[in-house]
């Protein structure tokens, strides 16, 4: 429990103006961008070094304080939500620095608290690349990407953050410093502890410092949308570009719904009209992304695109990207409370995927805009509702599950990339089995014997 006597060491170890005890400020940290209740933390912390980091962590360690760290707090799964009131949150937004960017090795070294689209931006600065690009990235912190395993629009091309992750070092509930990976390409020593890690949520270690993977920019891309009367023959065009091996870097679907949502936020020149757009950018050398384009082009049109709008300079494919981003804040706007899912099916079952939430949309009488990732299979079906209507409410939980039920069913997964946290662990015996859920705890339970890091996430208990 926390006393005024440990009150005050965390004000020695991170100065009395990185400690927040006051209900007004403590309520901040009492939510995040998932639907769960809402918990309010006994203290937030916010080291502003490492050895600081390192400090707190073995002062809640030493003192069984149930602490979870917090980067920018846009996860959708419940991550950052304490599950005590006794709970400790750390800040990492001091831990910001960039420590090193090898152009003749491409790769970085950063503190968990960098946000990832300035971390891109240094990296481009330097003639390189950092795919992973999570529609939050302009707020989202490395951290809590790692944490996460977060995806973003590239990912189907680029892959998601675990393939850019070298190595960490992390603090374990002592305060002393793990470390994996190496700044090679290749490491073949010990367990593969970075594997573990990476998607763990916060609940087996606190990441320090994160050695990420740069590779070199694409020469040239063409960004493109397509517009499609029967949202059928879009999810269909999905599949059939996958079919043809052709692999855009970025392949994203939008229903009419969020269409006419993201119109009305950003003006960025959508056909309101249309059943569904695919947006779609091909990367590479020059000729391949040409010949891609075309190819990605007769197919849209072959399965009945009305039109297909290339995006003629830098200045138009931003505007593109822009809207997509926007997507989950235009929904957002509409009814005051959202609720986005992230099942993921294979590739070729999107069409009967985009039918389901059609159809789950019906049993359930609930609006539900659908867009997403499509090209990995990952739609986000984001379900617009009042929490404070308890009738609508259990309809709403009623169609989640049928949500997963059908992306099970499919062979899917509960989650492409929000990850677990408290919103997706009582489904997960769901997907994996009873035996995997004990193994996961008695990995939990070793390294984690007091069950301080973010407990009753991922796993439960
Ligand atoms: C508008 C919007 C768009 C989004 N788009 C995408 C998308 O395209 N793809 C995608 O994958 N996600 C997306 N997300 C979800 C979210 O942005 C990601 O999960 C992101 O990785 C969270 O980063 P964060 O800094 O906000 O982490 P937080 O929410 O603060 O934390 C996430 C988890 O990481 C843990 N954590 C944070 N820092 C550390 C650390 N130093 N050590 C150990 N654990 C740590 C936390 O305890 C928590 O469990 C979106 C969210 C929003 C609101």
């Amino acid at each position: 429990m926390l006393t005024p006597a440990l009150t005050q060491e965390f004000k020695n170890i991170v100065g009395a103006d990185n400690v927040f005890t006051d209900d007004a400020d403590l309520m901040t940290y009492s939510y995040d961008a998932a639907v769960v209740k809402p918990v309010i933390p006994a203290l937030v912390a916010r080291p502003t070094d490492s050895e600081a980091l390192g400090r707190v962590v073995a002062l809640c360690g030493e003192n069984g304080l149930p602490l979870t760290v917090r980067g920018a707090g846009t996860n959708l799964s419940g991550g950052t939500v304490p599950t005590s009131r006794e709970g400790i949150v750390i800040l990492t937004n001091g831990l910001n620095r960039i420590l090193e960017i090898n152009e003749a090795d491409m790769y970085a070294v950063v503190q968990p608290g960098v946000v990832t689209a300035k971390f891109a931006a240094a990296a481009e600065a330097k003639g390189l690349f950092y795919p992973p690009d999570p529609g939050s990235q302009a707020v989202s912190t490395l951290g809590g990407n790692v944490a996460e395993n977060a995806g973003g629009l590239r990912g189907l091309k680029y892959g998601v953050t675990s393939n850019y992750v070298m190595g960490l070092k992390f603090f374990d509930t002592k305060g002393e410093i793990v470390k994996t990976g190496s700044k090679t390409v290749k490491c073949a020593t010990g367990y593969n502890l970075t594997g573990l890690m990476v998607g763990s949520e916060g609940t087996l270690g606190v990441f320090d410092e994160i050695t990420l993977k740069l590779i070199p920019p694409p020469a040239h891309r063409k960004a493109m949308v397509a517009v499609f009367d029967e949202m059928i023959k879009a999810s269909e065009a999905v599949a059939a570009i996958i079919a043809a091996r052709i692999i855009p870097c970025t392949l994203e679907f939008m229903d009419n719904f969020t269409i006419r949502a993201v119109e009305s936020y950003s003006h960025a020149g959508l056909p309101t009209d249309a059943a569904a757009l695919l947006l779609i950018e091909v990367d590479g050398h020059p000729a391949m992304v040409e010949e891609d384009a075309v190819r990605v082009e007769e197919i849209c049109r072959r399965l009945n695109a009305t039109d297909i709008r290339v995006a003629r300079d830098d200045a138009e494919r931003d505007k593109v990207w822009a809207a997509r981003r926007s997507a989950l804040s235009a929904l957002a706007k509409l009814k005051p409370t959202l609720v986005l899912e992230d099942a993921t099916v294979p590739r070729s079952r999107i069409p009967e995927m985009v039918q389901a939430m059609q159809d789950i949309a019906k049993k359930f009488r609930l609006e539900i805009g659908t867009f997403g990732h499509a090209g990995d299979g990952n739609l986000h079906p984001t379900i617009l509702t009042d929490k404070r209507n308890t009738e609508e409410w259990t309809r709403v939980e009623a169609a989640i599950e049928a949500i997963f039920d059908k992306a099970l069913a499919m062979g899917g997964t509960l989650s492409g990339e929000h990850g677990t946290g408290i919103a997706k662990s009582c489904f997960l015996e769901k997907e994996t089995s009873l035996a995997t859920i004990l193994y996961s705890r008695a990995v939990k339970a070793a390294l984690d014997p007091k069950n301080i890091l973010n407990p009753g996430k991922v796993i439960g208990g």
